[in-house]
């Protein structure tokens, strides 16, 4: 498949007090048009900062790309001009974020802040992007849209104003959507809708989706490929249920134990929640080897003192880890 979007070998660093730290390390992935990629991890383990990237919003002054390179349909964004970003953005690459409440604009009608979208990059006029904002906020199914289109963020429910995000996000027809933990602030009930939404308008549009998320649930339901990073690199990728049946490295082991199972005993359900062990490390002080070994069962000497590297697991399917070099070497 060609690819819409490519980054390879991504570098993002930011200028702290404790000095200069790479928080995105050689990430590369590609998505192709119409394709659906999960970025998974904990917190602190580099997606949103690789979809900040994407988009052109590494903060400044202190963040810089410094290496490797994002293209968008054969263009490199990451040497293009600020101006062409603007374009791109919201236009053909959009974003729709977690918390609805701290990107709606509280004064503004959500109809007003979806028309805007569609005058400045479709040049559309007042009427026809009134239209437009009813059109998309009854594709994403929210009742009564011509006048709900009058109303204010703080008037609708928290899945209701992560709808207008994704309406918001779609006004322009975006080829890419990244969504960065859309449903992270909202009841099981109405995660399952908004997953239900970006699926439908997945195979009605054709928008090529990256979901950034920590649930493995979220991951099995919605993703073709999906990527595991850990603190700012890429340590596993392959098909999603290639991931889920056989995950190769131990973190990804780790992150799939933590899926909340049922037990059933002696009438009671209970869920039994498992951890892994310890946080993501500070990326300041990340020593030479795997980023991962303070919290690995498997780690070996070998694991401190020698970053891995990525091997093929199978086709499509790679990781990053010593053990699969000892197991080669076994065999
Ligand atoms: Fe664990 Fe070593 Fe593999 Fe890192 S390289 S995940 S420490 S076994």
């Amino acid at each position: 498949m060609d690819s819409l979007l490519e980054l390879e070998h991504l570098e993002v660093e930011f200028d702290t007090w404790d000095g200069r730290v790479r928080v995105l390390d050689g990430v590369s992935f590609s998505l192709a048009a119409g394709e659906t990629l999960g970025i998974v991890g904990e917190s602190g383990c580099g997606k949103s900062m690789t979809a900040l990237a994407i988009m052109g919003l590494v903060p400044t002054p202190a963040g810089h790309i410094t290496g490797g390179s994002i293209r968008f349909a054969g263009e490199d964004l990451v040497r293009a001009p600020q101006a062409r970003l603007r374009q791109l953005r919201g236009n053909r690459i959009a974003m729709i974020f977690q918390e609805p409440m701290t990107s709606l604009n509280p004064v503004f009608t959500v109809g007003e802040q979806i028309a805007e979208a569609a005058r400045e990059h479709l040049g559309l006029s007042g009427t026809e992007s009134r239209h437009r904002s009813v059109e998309m906020l009854r594709a994403v199914h929210i009742p009564e849209a011509e006048k709900r289109v009058d109303e204010y963020p703080h008037q609708f429910s928290g899945g209701m104003r992560q709808r207008v995000m994704i309406a918001m996000a779609l006004a322009c027809e975006p080829q890419v959507l990244i969504a960065d933990e859309p449903t992270t602030a909202l009841d099981v009930t109405v995660q399952a809708q908004i997953f239900d939404l970006l699926q439908e308008l997945r195979e009605t549009k054709g928008t090529a989706i990256v979901l950034i998320t920590h649930d493995m649930g979220a991951i099995a339901e919605m993703t073709d490929r999906v990527i595991v990073m850990y603190a700012g690199r890429r340590v596993e990728e392959g098909a999603v249920e290639d991931i889920l049946d056989r995950p190769a490295h131990p973190y990804t082991r780790g992150l799939l134990a933590c899926r909340p199972q049922l037990q059933l005993g002696k009438g009671a359900v209970r869920p039994a929640l498992r951890e892994i062990p310890g946080v993501v490390p500070p990326l300041h002080l990340l020593g030479r080897g795997c980023a991962f070994a303070e919290r690995c069962p498997d780690a070996m000497p070998r694991c401190r003192d020698e970053r891995p590297v990525e091997t093929v697991v199978r086709a499509g399917h790679a990781a990053a880890c010593w053990l699969l070099d000892e197991r080669r070497e076994a065999a």
